[in-house]
């Protein structure tokens, strides 16, 4: 079985669609997880903030122009009689289901329910495309196998058992259409995987059922060398391992959800990143294999705050770091970088959420310093431990960049420095001279 991933940009117009279609044709069994059509995402988040504040004439608005929109879609993807009115009677139900929420309270629950429709709408439409066009395709609902637990991480278990389920309904059936970041919560309630969470579910699909590959298709020629939002001159990545490309999704590389690495990684399946205006070009490999032995790319991840916490009993006093991490242990709040010295520890998280309450019981016993806005540039390759030179490349880059922090050896794949993020993007590309356009890859 194969899953083939189609993200925001690749089901963006009915053009696009045709695209994909193309590219899913095969004997082969497989199932094809879509993302919303791009920017529908974006436009739900938007009504729904519109709908927290309770200004319902601006969210209205927005809901009808997403509305237009999408009838637009359907009039140019759907070109039968039947498929048009199908199409269209799906999109305003579909909408009529987004207008009830101006009516009455609006809080997180109705908020992850309007986010579902986005994928709901494009998967649907996509099917009935397939079917105008004489493909035959099976449409699983996502929320009758995706779930995530009571910590609110992906159930692998129950998607397997219960994604199995639903497939075995469909003996003869090959092509198996479904969406991408929605689920179910441990309470059963409509939830996601957050953004950018459909490589994530790829990548589930793909561990749940032991797919024999994992295709990412996306509208970039794989995972690049740094980010070419940002960088000139930035080129794909033929090769990567698992620990590399999940330490890139993980630091920032949008091209991948950050846990999205995770399940394949578990299960050992193969991840390939393709692009869906370039279906030739050859791409990533994520796979078990190490290339070995260089600098591969660099990311960076915005958002993070740093705590800088010093204790004047810190000296010799071995309980001072475990009285730390408890108290973000009790927040649920990861921690990104440690750097320690004799007197002081800093570290990095990038979910503030609970900064106040941590910070609040950290000056029982530790003075404490935050600094906002930082960003943490990471550098990952294979860094064998016996060879030499890949911090002085690293850090002579960065010659004339402000370091905050600096953390080396936590593994292999990974060198990363905290900057204030108004520096992140001279840091990049400092770093795209020094590492990679300079002969000394
Ligand atoms: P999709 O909608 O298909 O999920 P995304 O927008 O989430 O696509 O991810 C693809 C985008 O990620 C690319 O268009 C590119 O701008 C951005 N990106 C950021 N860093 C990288 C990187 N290192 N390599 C490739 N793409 C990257
Ligand atoms: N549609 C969702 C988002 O925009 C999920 C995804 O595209 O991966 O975040
Ligand atoms: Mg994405």
């Amino acid at each position: 079985m194969l899953v083939l991933k189609f993200g925001g940009t690749s089901v963006g117009s009915p053009e696009r669609m045709n695209s994909v279609a193309k590219i899913i044709k095969s004997d082969k069994p497989r199932i094809v997880v879509l993302s919303a059509v791009s920017g529908t995402t974006n436009s739900l988040v938007e009504i729904s903030s519109y709908l927290y504040k309770g200004n319902i004439e601006g969210a209205v608005k927005l809901i009808d122009s997403l509305h237009s929109k999408y009838k637009d879609f359907v009039k140019n993807l759907l070109k039968s009689e039947a498929g048009f009115k199908k199409g269209n009677e799906l999109i305003d139900e579909h909408f009529e289901y987004i207008r009830s929420f101006t009516k009455d309270l609006f809080t997180i629950h109705e908020e992850k329910a309007i986010l579902a429709q986005g994928e709901l709408i494009s998967t649907a439409l996509f099917h009935y495309y397939l079917e105008e066009n004489g493909e035959k395709s099976v449409l699983l609902p996502a929320l009758n196998f995706m779930r995530t637990d009571a910590e609110g991480e992906p159930d692998l278990k129950y998607i397997s058992e219960n994604l199995k389920k639903e497939i075995t309904n469909y003996k003869s059936e090959k092509l198996f259409i479904t969406q991408g970041y929605i689920c179910r919560n441990a309470f059963g309630e409509v939830d996601n995987l957050k953004r950018g969470g459909s490589d994530y579910s790829a990548s589930l699909i793909g561990a749940a059922i032991e797919a024999d590959e994992i295709q990412i298709w996306t509208d970039i020629d794989g995972m690049h060398n740094n980010d070419p939002r940002i960088v000139k001159k930035t080129f794909p990545i033929e090769e990567l391992s698992f620990d590399e490309a999940a330490e890139l999704a993980y630091f920032g590389a949008k091209i991948l959800h950050p846990s999205s690495v995770l399940p394949a990684r578990l299960k050992n399946i193969p991840v390939r990143l393709l692009n869906t205006m370039q279906p030739e070009a050859k791409g990533t490999l994520i796979s078990q294999k190490s290339s070995g032995g260089s600098i591969k790319a660099v990311a960076a991840k915005d958002g993070i705050t740093a705590i800088k916490i010093r204790s004047g009993r810190m000296l010799m006093a071995y309980g001072f770091l475990r009285s730390v991490f408890e108290i973000f242990e009790r927040y649920k709040t990861p921690i990104d970088m440690i750097t320690t010295s004799e007197v002081a520890v800093s570290v990095t998280i990038d979910d503030a959420k609970h900064l106040d309450e941590i910070l609040s019981e950290l000056k029982d016993f530790a003075t404490v310093e935050v600094d906002k806005a930082q960003t943490i540039i990471c550098v990952v390759g294979d860094f064998l431990a016996d060879k030499k030179g890949y911090a002085v490349k690293i850090f002579d880059s960065l010659k004339n960049i402000p370091i905050r922090m600096i953390s080396y050896g936590g593994s292999p794949n990974n060198v990363s420095v905290l900057v204030e993020t108004k520096q992140k993007n001279d840091a990049l590309n400092a770093l795209n001279d020094g590492l990679f356009n300079s002969g000394n890859k």
